[in-house]
Order: structure tokens, then C-alpha cells, then sequence
């Protein structure tokens, strides 16, 4: 993993402060680390909000790429989009360029920080693939009252992010990795992650491995949280599943999160901006310590991150805590930020450090045509159209159209429901529609010209605004079916 270093043989970190509560954070986790004989050059760069209210419509400046190029590694606040700016969210932006395709959330109980689980001895990482799923953030207003957002999953990215959450497994030393999907609804994108996950575990017998559903993973993860080690997931349910986990040891301000990719890391708290508690010196600067404590180890000032951890343990084994944590004798952020300098070199009781090893990085082929298939064989086509007639309308017109066509109209589903031919079910339909046009002869192999002209034909009397082939690949249908078709 690239770090650089100045004359002085100084790591240069790309440092930037955020919104919101960021800099209140920032500057408490950076005082702390300059206390420490940690040998680090800060470069200061911009991102989020100011660079958006100054037109920049991805919030990130060219200027922060090249220093975060050039540096590989990056300790940064949360960013904000502010509403009325900019299309999408800064630090999404910086993930997806850097390809941090891994993000890292590790939650351990904190000894002397009181919750309803204390006692558990909660000591897990969450591991959320970080680029992909729908933070690709690909959307459409197909019709005017209907939206889109494309899940894309990839095999590529499936392999990254499982391999990489079993060589952080071994890395720490932990025994079980639990990948958590929706593969029992969503069987082609989340199912991805799970055949991916079942694939990969073979490679890894020292570690146990098992599926569970995301749903029942919220559940298992409120009522039996000890029993979870690492926790391999796809994007937006990492995002959802990660502040639970920060729930269970004591809220958002102790949950830190590194961003890992192959050219580039990123470090900050899993919490956000928090913009109704900025600027209040009340916010609790622990999680992006935390994050900057996961920094130094992945730069190799061991020393120095043990230094921190363990003072911040000390000053919570002291009763100092923020108001998050503590209303009645709640310290300010910069008080809690002192405390932590002052406890510098003392260490906590409660607490065993856990022994890692550096991680080692998945390699994995660089190539676009990742999957190859050796058969491939085009079934049909999806068209999706808007019509304000009923299915039977458009049925009936449709198979008019199809006369003359190598294709034949299989199906009409709306919102994923087949309605035709019709069922006599309830569907709740609007002007939005699937119809599924497959091969007369069920052998044949669908041409696109056949795709072309029968769209052609269709054009002069419906709206249409998405195409999907229907394809099979090596044998095996790799579309899903509408609730109701067979
Ligand atoms: P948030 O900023 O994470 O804050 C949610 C709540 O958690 C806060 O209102 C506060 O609740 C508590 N909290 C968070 N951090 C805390 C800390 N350090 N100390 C004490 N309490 C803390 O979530 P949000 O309000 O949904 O998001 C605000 C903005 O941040 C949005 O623009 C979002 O897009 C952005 N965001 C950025 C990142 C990132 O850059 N990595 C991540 C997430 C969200 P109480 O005071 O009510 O207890």
C-alpha cells in the first residue's frame, strides 16, 4: 500500500478538515497525534461543502486529487452535499476515484463506556464493499413519475471485497467472516455476493464462513452481537448495518472507518457532517482519533497509534466523556482533547490489545473482460414503455405488432408484477411498463436486428425508455422472472 515521505523522511498525509463538526474533530484527532513522536507531514486540502458553494459541481477540487495521488493516503472529516448544490456526495466522489473499494468498520465495546450491551463483549468489523451497488449512484426519471436507481454488482467487485474481508480476518487474528446479503430476493446482484462468498471460502478453511440474510443479520446483531466476528456486505447495506453496530458500543462518536484500495487509504469517522451540533465544542472527537489511530498503523507508527488508543481508553476509564455519552458532567470537546494529551503514556486496565499482522492485499487480475462466458445465448428483450392504456390494451396491440416478428410477447409486468396475460390479481398499476418479448422458437438465438426492428415498429406508437436483452449464459437464464410469470 503506497505512502510517500518528505526530506525529513516525514509520511505526507492529504488532511482534510471537513464540514460541520469536522473541523471541531479534526483538529482534536490532529493536536493528539502531533503530541506523538508520530513522523507526519499534514498537506491541508479542500473538499465538500465550500468547494460546492464555489460552483465546483463534484465538490472535490483537481488540486486534492493530484495531492491525494501523490500521497496515497488521506485523513479526512465527514463532507457535506448541501442541499441546492452539487449532484452528488463529495465523499462518495473520493471512494469511487480512488477506488477505495473496501471500507473497514471495526466496533469493540469501550470498558468504561455504559450501554445496554456492555458486558457482551461486542468485538466486530464490519467490512462494506465501498464503490458499487447503488452509491454507483446511476439513476433516471424514466417517466415523470417514475424513478430509477441501477444496482450494479460485479463479480470483480464481489472478489475484491470478499477476499479482502478474509485476509483482514487472518490479519487480526479472528476466526468467523458472516457475508450478509438479500440473495433471497435480489437473486442475480446480491445473490452475487453470496456465490462470490461461497467460491472464495473454500480458499480460506482456517476461517469459518457462513451466509446470512441482511434482515436476520440486524436481528442476530441486536440480540446476540458477540456472536459476530467480521461481517462481509454490499454497499448501501454496510452504510445501514455499520450505524447500527456504532449503536450497539456507544453511538456514531466511537466508530471509526478506514477506506482501503490498492493505490490509495482514507481515514475518518463513520459519522457524518452533523450540522445541528457543530460549532458547539460538544461533539465527541473519539471516532475520528480512532480513524486516525487506524491511519498510523497503516503508515507503521505502531507506537505512536498504541500511544493513542490507549490514552483515550484511559481517559474514558476516568469518567471524562463528552455529552453524547454523558448529559450530567459531560466535558467539552476540547476538554476531552486535552485529557487525552495529558494521558499520553499511561495505560487503561480494562483492556487486551489485539494482536494483527500487516494485511495483505488481495491481488486480483486487472482485466476489463473479467467473466468470460463460454456460451452465450440472447432469449428476448425487455421493453419498458409509459402508456397511460391498461394490459390489455397494450397486450392486445403489442401481439399485433409481433405478427411478422422472430419474437412473440411473453408478458406485461408493472412495478415487477405480471399483468399480463392477465392474472386476475390486485396490482396497483401505473403508466409504466415491462413487456417481455422472447424468441418464437425457443432454440434460437434472438438477433439484435430482430430486437431493432421490432422496437422500430413499436416506436410509432408507444414511448419507450429502456432496452435489456435477455440473456442466457453458459446454460443458465440470468434474468429474473416477474412475481407471477413462469
Ligand atoms: P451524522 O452527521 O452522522 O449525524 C447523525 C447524528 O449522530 C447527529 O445528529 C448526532 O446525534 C450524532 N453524532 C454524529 N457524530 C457525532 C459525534 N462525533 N459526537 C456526538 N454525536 C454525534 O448523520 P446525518 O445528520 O444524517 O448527516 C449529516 C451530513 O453528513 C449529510 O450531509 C451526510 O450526507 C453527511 N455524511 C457524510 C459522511 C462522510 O463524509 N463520511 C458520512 C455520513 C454522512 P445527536 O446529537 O442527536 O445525538
Amino acid at each position: 500500500m503506497k505512502t510517500i515521505k518528505d526530506k525529513q523522511g516525514k509520511t505526507i498525509i492529504t488532511y482534510i478538515e471537513g464540514d460541520g463538526i469536522g473541523p471541531e474533530v479534526m483538529s482534536a484527532a490532529r493536536k493528539i497525534i502531533d503530541e506523538t513522536n508520530a513522523k507526519i507531514s499534514w498537506e491541508p486540502c479542500v473538499a465538500g461543502k465550500k468547494v460546492f458553494e464555489q460552483g465546483n459541481q463534484s465538490g472535490v477540487p483537481q488540486e486534492t486529487i493530484d495531492s491525494i495521488k501523490k500521497n496515497g493516503v488521506v485523513f479526512k472529516g465527514p463532507l457535506e452535499t448541501p442541499v441546492g448544490f452539487g449532484q452528488n456526495s463529495a465523499n462518495v466522489t473520493l471512494r469511487k476515484l480512488f477506488e477505495t473499494y473496501a471500507n473497514i468498520r471495526p466496533v469493540r465495546e469501550l470498558p468504561s463506556v455504559i450501554t445496554p450491551f456492555s458486558g457482551r463483549n461486542i468485538d466486530l468489523v464490519i467490512v462494506r464493499e465501498n464503490v458499487e451497488d447503488l452509491y454507483a449512484g446511476i439513476e433516471y426519471m424514466q417517466t415523470p413519475g417514475v424513478a430509477e436507481s441501477l444496482k450494479l454488482i460485479t463479480r470483480k467487485g464481489c472478489e475484491k471485497i470478499v477476499r479482502l474481508a478474509f485476509e483482514f480476518a487472518i490479519s487480526e487474528g479472528r476466526k468467523k467472516v458472516h457475508c450478509a446479503t438479500k440473495a433471497n430476493i435480489m437473486k442475480l446482484s446480491e445473490g452475487l455476493l453470496k456465490k462470490t462468498f461461497e467460491s472464495v471460502a473454500s480458499r480460506y478453511p482456517e476461517i469459518e464462513a457462513k451466509h446470512i440474510i441482511i434482515d436476520n443479520c440486524a436481528h442476530q446483531l441486536v440480540r446476540f452481537p458477540e456472536e459476530f466476528d467480521v461481517i462481509v456486505t454490499t454497499n448501501m447495506n454496510g452504510d445501514i448495518l455499520s450505524d447500527l453496530t456504532s449503536g450497539l458500543i456507544g453511538g456514531l462518536g466511537f466508530a471509526p472507518s478506514a477506506n482501503i484500495g490498492k493505490e490509495a487509504a482514507m481515514f475518518e469517522a463513520v459519522h457524518g457532517s452533523a450540522p445541528d451540533i457543530a460549532g458547539k465544542n460538544i461533539v465527541n472527537p473519539t471516532a475520528v482519533i480512532l480513524a486516525g489511530v487506524m491511519m498510523l498503523r497503516h503508515i507503521g507508527e505502531l507506537e505512536a497509534a498504541d500511544q493513542i488508543q490507549q490514552s483515550i481508553l484511559f481517559t474514558l476509564e476516568q469518567g471524562i466523556y463528552t455529552s453524547d455519552v454523558n448529559k450530567t458532567n459531560a466535558v467539552s470537546t476540547t476538554e476531552f482533547t486535552k485529557a487525552v494529551i495529558n494521558n499520553l503514556g499511561k495505560k487503561p486496565k480494562g483492556w487486551v490489545d489485539r494482536e494483527t499482522k500487516q494485511m495483505r492485499m488481495p491481488e486480483i487480475k486487472n482485466e476489463i473482460a473479467f467473466v468470460k462466458a463460454q456460451t452465450r445465448r440472447c432469449l428476448g428483450f425487455d421493453i419498458f414503455l409509459e402508456s397511460g392504456s391498461n394490459a390489455a390494451e397494450i397486450g392486445s396491440m403489442l401481439k399485433e405488432m409481433t405478427k411478422d416478428s422472430a419474437l412473440t410477447l411473453k408478458m406485461i409486468s408493472n412495478r415487477g408484477t405480471k399483468v399480463y396475460p392477465d392474472m386476475g390479481a390486485y396490482t396497483d398499476c401505473i403508466d409504466h411498463w415491462r413487456c417481455r418479448f422472447v424468441a418464437k422458437d425457443p432454440s434460437s438465438n434472438v438477433q439484435s436486428d430482430d430486437i431493432t426492428e421490432l422496437t422500430k415498429s413499436l416506436s410509432s406508437k408507444f414511448e419507450w425508455m429502456h432496452i435489456e436483452k435477455l440473456w442466457e449464459f453458459d446454460g443458465e437464464r440470468s434474468f429474473s422472472l416477474s412475481q407471477g410469470e413462469d
